[in-house]
């Protein structure tokens, strides 16, 4: 594409596993607008394709988008939140939800930069939904995701703390059931924290909790949800449960809060930060129970040198929308600029 650039905007794209999000930036104003949703060209609208065919849909969706969003002119910057982890040098390492687990790395920032006549960004999805809270945090924090899977990204001193390679915030891969039967993760692994504390977790723990127990069960919110059927459990219902009190779900749940607790003391004892946001489809359809048991988790196991009341004010619940990503790498590039433009960050 070739021509004058698109106004003094960013065009920002949000690359997930299911939908591909599209907007424009204002970084005068921070506002975010004209956001298009559509399904991804990857795995799972076209499951058994070869990765690389797979990364050429996807890398041309993303260019026709973008051209499609500044009716075929340039825009001013491209920005684009994955969901992978993301060299500094914009290199997509890997893409298991979008174009599967194996794959050469693309170099997905030099790619968009050529065909779109742009210069584009490319982050893991996780760092920028941590670029639009970094606006309004006065410290550091740490940004936690509890979707089907979970994540996690520090910002602290002005950067998310990854390594160049892409290392770091993937605490869903932390393993804290080493036993041999523990549940599989997305990852391929057992036991790991995405596994057993995700709503995909929480869903699979409710389920075996209502077949170990199956009085319990039959007396319970998500039974008269669910019409009594253990198939027929899914997280709206377990969610519903949990915000009408029901004690059946609260107390599943709340056994798969003690990892995800677990790794917040981690983090916390190890680095000292003290703040910790939660989102995720989840976390913020269950909301503020959700946000209470785990502070209850905290404080029963404990965060050295703290107390109660300010394990309370370490948590807080993020926004419960989808333009996390679109957002967030529109305020990246907005802090870069008016600075050469780099390839990407992690
Ligand atoms: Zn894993």
């Amino acid at each position: 594409m070739s021509g004058v650039p698109a106004d003094d905007v960013y065009t920002v794209l949000d690359v997930g596993g299911t939908t591909l999000r599209v907007g424009t930036y204002d970084p005068a104003t921070g506002a975010l607008s004209a956001v298009r949703r559509m399904p991804v060209d990857g795995m799972h609208r076209h499951p058994g394709t070869p990765v690389p065919a797979l990364q050429r849909r996807v890398v041309d969706q993303i260019v026709r988008e973008a051209g499609a969003h500044t009716g075929g002119r340039p825009p001013r910057a491209l920005g684009v939140a994955f969901a992978g982890p993301i060299s500094a040098a914009g290199l997509v390492l890997a893409a298991p939800t979008v174009w599967g687990l194996r794959g050469d790395p693309l170099p997905l920032g030099d790619l968009l930069t050529e065909r779109t006549g742009a210069p584009a960004v490319v982050v893991n999805d996780l760092t920028a939904a941590a670029w639009r809270y970094a606006a309004t945090e006065p410290g550091d924090f740490c940004l936690l995701t509890v979707s089907s899977g979970i994540g996690n990204k520090v910002f602290r001193g002005g950067e998310v703390l990854v390594d160049p390679d892409g290392h770091g915030g993937e605490l869903g891969h932390w393993v804290c059931d080493p036993s041999p039967d523990a549940p599989l993760c997305d990852c391929g692994a057992r036991g790991h924290l995405g596994a057993v504390a995700s709503g995909r977790g929480v869903l699979a723990a409710t389920r075996r909790a209502a077949l170990a127990d199956a009085a319990a069960f039959r007396g319970s919110r998500i039974a008269a949800l669910c019409e009594g059927r253990v198939e027929r459990i899914d997280n709206r219902a377990v969610a519903e449960a949990v915000r009408a009190g029901d004690p059946f779900a609260t107390e599943v749940l709340r056994g798969t809060l003690t990892p995800l607790a677990q790794a917040i003391t981690g983090v916390f004892t190890s680095i000292g930060v003290c703040r910790y946001i939660l989102m995720g489809g989840f976390a913020l359809a269950v909301g503020e129970p959700y946000r209470r048991l785990l502070v209850a988790e905290l404080v029963r196991l404990g965060c050295f040198g703290l107390v109660p009341g300010d394990v309370d004010a370490m948590v807080s619940l993020g926004v419960a929308d989808d333009d996390h990503g679109l957002i967030g790498v529109g305020r990246l590039l907005a802090e870069r600029a008016p600075v050469p433009f780099s390839q990407g960050a992690s």
